[in-house]
């Protein structure tokens, strides 16, 4: 079966996830920071694309160390299997998240990518090949599935979320909005990709809570599935 996907980011007050140069922006405070290290631990994985990997070269271990032992004494790895979507293999081998944390660690490749690479990167991660010249969503999911993923949260960035969204691989949203605006038509959005044109396409969301966190407000959505519409 397919694993439960639960999609969290922050966004500024006008959608914005990051600048037009991609640079990592603080757009939460500490409070939004716990709830979102809580949310990693209680996933069995954490996947991001490869343009976060080389924008922010994040870790995605959890911080809390009661959350690490919480998850130790539920039997599982400190961390959460980290997952890259990558289709061309183009992560750094030095990037932070091969290395930083015990735990697994996954990169999903299309049959593009460079054995060479793929040899080098299966000294630190399970490779999966999942689509011909990008990563097949749907058949990624059903991989993660197979192997025992039940629970995937996404961090970003937008063009993954975009992937993900239109092939209906997301079951909730998190989305942190923050007290600033960042503006700039080419700054990223947290669904960017191609878009949808027409309204019956739309991605249909149920609130199903919102409430203020320090200066922004935390909204939670339910997906409406494509087969729901
Ligand atoms: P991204 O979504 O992290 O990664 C996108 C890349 O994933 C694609 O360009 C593609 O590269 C690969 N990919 C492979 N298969 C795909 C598929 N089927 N569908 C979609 N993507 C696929 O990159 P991004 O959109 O450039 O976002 C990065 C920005 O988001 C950075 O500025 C970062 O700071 C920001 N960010 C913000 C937050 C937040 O919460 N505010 C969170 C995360 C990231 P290949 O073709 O090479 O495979």
């Amino acid at each position: 079966m397919r694993p439960y996907v639960v999609v969290n980011v922050a966004i500024s007050a006008d959608g914005k996830i990051s600048t037009r140069e991609r640079r990592q922006v603080k757009i939460s405070g500490k409070q939004d920071f716990v709830r979102v290290d809580r949310l990693k631990a209680g996933s069995d994985a954490v996947m991001v694309g490869i343009g976060t990997v080389l924008a922010d070269d994040p870790s995605l271990t959890v911080k809390a160390e009661e959350c690490r032992t919480r998850r130790l004494n539920r039997g599982v790895d400190e961390h959460p299997v980290r997952i890259v979507v990558d289709s061309n293999a183009r992560i750094p081998l030095k990037a932070s998240i091969l290395h930083k944390g015990r735990g697994k660690r996954i990169v999903a490749v299309s049959r593009r990518a460079d054995p060479q690479k793929i040899a080098a990167l299966q000294q630190n991660a399970t490779v999966i090949i999942a689509g011909e010249n990008e990563v097949d969503l749907p058949l990624l999911m059903d991989k993660l599935g197979d192997m025992g993923i039940q629970r995937v949260m996404v961090e970003g960035g937008g063009t993954l979320i975009a992937g993900l969204i239109s092939t209906g691989q997301v079951n909730e949203i998190y989305t942190f909005i923050g007290n600033m605006i960042i503006g700039g038509k080419d700054s990223p959005t947290f669904v960017d990709g191609e878009g949808f044109l027409m309204e019956s396409d739309f991605c249909r969301l149920t609130l199903i809570e919102m409430h203020r966190i320090e200066s922004g407000v935390l909204l939670h959505w339910n997906v409406e599935k494509p087969e729901e519409k």
